[in-house]
Order: structure tokens, then C-alpha cells, then sequence
């Protein structure tokens, strides 16, 4: 059975699927291993029996402005132009996010109206760090002292049971500001969601007749049975294909060795579904597709009504008069999702990465979010396999 394969890819999340995509375009065999029982990884979504589109790992938002990306992806499926919108609920009042002029007025009764107003506004209430190096200093230093400690502080406590002191810049580093108006959560040039889905997506991407994918597989429970074949016949290599691209947890990988001895610490999510039935005049439960709740008395970390999406790709469904609204609560159990950015963290990862890159002598590489313990977009996850596949192939 492995002797058929030149390409051993280990996952099908977006990452290794673009690899097998490319690899059996150019006509090689490709078998993918995924140990959950489908495809897509953490963008798989499936249909309610309502009609709703769920996302069971948390909604996923397309948004790009690579130009490459948007070609390649448009390959698999049609995409509906969709402006995502994020309102974060402070005391009762709902505020948009990223911080615009809105924001802090709603926030803080002023009545900014000019990008000069908000710029002054802000330079009154920030507090100055050079260079940040935790997420509190840069908190403090982009938004100021009373936007960090509404909206930043309680919500970073919150979702990395860390204080922002303890964080990496990076963390609230990817949180913008905006000077004017714009509501719009993403400001990129391409955004938007799949019409089919995303697991349709995936579907179309791993159709091609060379891929061949095992559901419920994981690496490590069937590696041995190819390092047996390898023994037989390519004895000083460690596996019998040309390739493998591993996507799972770095850590895990070399995991046998015990030598660091340690795990890569992540922050998972746990999802409760609530169900709502809506009268006429009321189309959806909550104000915007997504609600960041920062308060630390509320358990949930955001609300997220899936009925916002769907109808944005199907305008004319009605859903039989229902929503769903998924609770997101942050827990360091569960799925691995997001890599805890403290000084811990990315020493070990470094000296796992100094290993991952001696094997690339043997065909072996290290590719997406989980492999390189470090927080990818869609478009970035796509970008980075593309890119490794064309400095391998297309040198
Ligand atoms: C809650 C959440 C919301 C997000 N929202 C957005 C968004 O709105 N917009 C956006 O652009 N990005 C979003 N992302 C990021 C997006 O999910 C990632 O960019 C994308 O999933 C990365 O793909 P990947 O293949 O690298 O990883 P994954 O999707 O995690 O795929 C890795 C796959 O490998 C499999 N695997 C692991 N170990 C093994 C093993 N030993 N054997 C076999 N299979 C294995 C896993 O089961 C998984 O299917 C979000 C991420 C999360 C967690």
C-alpha cells in the first residue's frame, strides 16, 4: 500500500491540502492522512438541518490581499463578496472593533469626528513604550489607558488566562485601530466566504484522481509500518517516499525522543450551542455576526450567530424561522488552536524547529499553523504551502 505513494502528506487542513492539490497536478501519487473523521481541518463546516452553515471549530472569515492566493482558491469554489462586522458589548452598549471614531464615542460620550480629533484623543491617553515587548506595553501605548482596560485588558485575561504583561506584543499586536469610521473588521481587498462551504471547498481541492485520503489515521499509529517497508528497501532513508509534509504539532513529532521533555503550550475553545426561534419582526438575535463579551463577568469570550453568514451567501433562506448562537469559552484543554506567545513557548519551539529543519535532508518538512506553532490566516496558510511547494518544484 505505501510503496504506491511518492507523497506522504499528514493532515487535511488547508495547509496539506494545497500541498496534495499541487503535488498530484503535477502527476505525483499523494496519500493524506487525517486522524479527525474529515477533511478541512479547523475550517470545517457542515449544514444544520434548519439550513444553517456551521463552522465546527469557530467561524472563519476569508480575507486576502494576495493576488496569487485569490486565483488559486477561486480554482475550487465561487465566493461571495462578504464584510465581516465584530461589535464588542461593553456594560449595554454595543461598540464597534476594531476601535474606531464610533468607538469611543459610544464608549466615552465625546464627540470626535475627524481623524485629527481621534488622533488627539489618543495621544492624550496613551502611554508611551519605545519599543513594546508585552502586550500590555503595546496595549497601552496604541490605545491608551482607558481603551486598554475596557476593551483589552479583561478580554486578554479572559481568553489567554495570562495577564497581557505576561503576552508577547504580538497578541494585541494584531489587533488594528482605526482613525475614521470604517466598521469593517477586515480592511483587505478580497473578502469573503465560499458558497458552498468550506468542506465543499476541500472536497474539490482533494478530488483530483492521485489523491487518495485516509480518514481516522493518525501518523503516528501507522509511521512504523512504512518504516518497515523502508528497511527493505531504501535502508538509509528514513521513510519510503519522496516527500512527507507533516502539519500536526511540531512537539508531537518528536515527542518520541523526550529529549526537551516538554509540551508546546495551546489555547483551545469549547463551543455551546444555543438555539433561538425569532419572531417577524426580528431577523437575527443579536446586532452583528460576532459579539466580543470582554467583561470578566460574562464566561464566554464571543457570540457568534452562524445565521449572519449563511445569509449573506443565501439571501432568499429562512432558516424555518430559527438561529444558532455558538458561546465561545476559552480553555487550555481540547483542540490545539492558538500558540501561547510567552518566552517559554518560543524558546522551545525554536529548539524543535533547529530538529524539524535538519530533516528536511530526508525529505521531511514542516508546513502550516501547527507545525510551525505560530498563528496563520486562511490566505496565509495557502501563501506559505504554495510557496514551499514552488521552492521545491519550481526552483
Ligand atoms: C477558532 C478559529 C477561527 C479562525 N478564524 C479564521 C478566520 O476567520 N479567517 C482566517 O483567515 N483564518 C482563521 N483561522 C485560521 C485557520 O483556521 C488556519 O489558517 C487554517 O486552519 C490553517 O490550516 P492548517 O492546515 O495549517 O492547520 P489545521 O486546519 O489545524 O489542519 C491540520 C490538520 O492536521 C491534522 N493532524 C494533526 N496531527 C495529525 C496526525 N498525527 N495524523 C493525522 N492528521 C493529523 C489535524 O486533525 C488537522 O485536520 C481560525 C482559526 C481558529 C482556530
Amino acid at each position: 500500500m505505501w510503496e504506491n505513494f511518492d507523497i506522504l502528506v499528514v493532515g487535511a487542513g488547508l495547509s496539506g491540502s494545497v500541498l496534495a492539490e499541487r503535488y498530484a497536478a503535477q502527476g505525483k501519487k499523494v496519500l493524506v492522512l487525517e486522524k479527525r473523521n474529515h477533511i478541512g481541518g479547523n475550517c470545517y463546516d457542515y449544514l444544520d438541518s434548519s439550513g444553517i452553515r456551521i463552522s465546527k471549530y469557530g467561524a472563519h472569515l476569508f480575507h486576502t490581499n494576495d493576488e496569487e492566493v485569490h486565483e488559486y482558491i477561486h480554482r475550487f469554489s465561487q465566493w461571495i463578496p462578504y464584510e465581516h462586522r465584530v461589535l464588542s458589548k461593553v456594560g449595554k452598549k454595543y461598540v464597534p472593533l476594531p476601535v474606531n471614531i464610533q468607538t469611543v464615542n459610544t464608549l466615552f460620550g465625546t464627540a470626535l469626528q475627524t481623524s485629527a480629533e481621534m488622533e488627539a484623543w489618543l495621544a492624550k491617553q496613551r502611554v508611551d513604550h519605545h519599543s513594546p515587548m508585552t502586550s500590555e506595553e503595546l496595549g497601552l501605548s496604541r490605545f491608551g489607558k482607558s481603551l486598554y482596560q475596557k476593551l483589552f485588558l479583561p478580554y486578554t485575561q479572559k481568553q489567554w488566562q495570562q495577564h497581557p504583561r505576561k503576552l508577547d506584543a504580538s497578541v494585541i499586536g494584531r489587533i488594528p485601530l482605526r482613525l475614521n469610521q470604517d466598521d469593517r473588521y477586515f480592511t483587505d481587498k478580497y473578502q469573503y466566504l465560499p458558497q458552498k462551504g468550506y468542506t465543499s471547498f476541500f472536497e474539490k481541492m482533494l478530488s483530483h484522481p492521485n489523491i487518495k485520503v485516509l480518514l481516522e489515521t493518525d501518523y503516528f499509529m501507522v509511521k512504523s509500518q512504512f518504516e518497515m517497508l523502508k528497511k527493505k528497501q531504501h535502508p538509509f532513508s528514513l521513510h519510503p517516499f519522496e516527500k512527507i509534509f507533516y502539519t500536526g504539532p511540531i512537539d508531537q513529532f518528536f515527542e518520541f525522543q523526550q529529549k526537551l521533555g516538554a509540551t508546546l503550550e495551546y489555547r483551545s475553545l469549547r463551543f455551546e450551542e444555543e438555539w433561538h426561534t425569532l419572531t417577524n419582526e426580528r431577523s437575527f438575535f443579536q446586532p452583528a455576526a460576532v459579539i466580543n463579551h470582554p467583561s470578566l463577568k460574562t464566561p464566554y469570550t464571543r457570540t457568534i450567530e452562524y445565521k449572519y453568514l449563511t445569509k449573506a451567501v443565501n439571501p432568499d433562506a429562512t432558516f424555518g424561522g430559527k438561529t444558532v448562537v455558538m458561546k465561545e469559552f476559552s480553555t487550555s484543554v481540547g483542540e490545539p488552536y492558538y500558540p501561547v506567545p510567552t518566552t517559554r513557548n518560543q524558546s522551545l519551539y525554536e529548539e524543535y524547529r533547529k530538529q524539524a529543519t535538519q530533516l528536511a535532508d530526508q525529505g521531511i518538512y514542516f508546513v502550516g499553523r501547527l507545525a510551525n506553532y505560530k498563528y496563520f490566516n486562511m490566505d496565509q496558510a495557502i501563501k506559505n504551502a504554495l510557496e514551499l511547494f514552488q521552492q521545491l518544484e519550481q526552483p
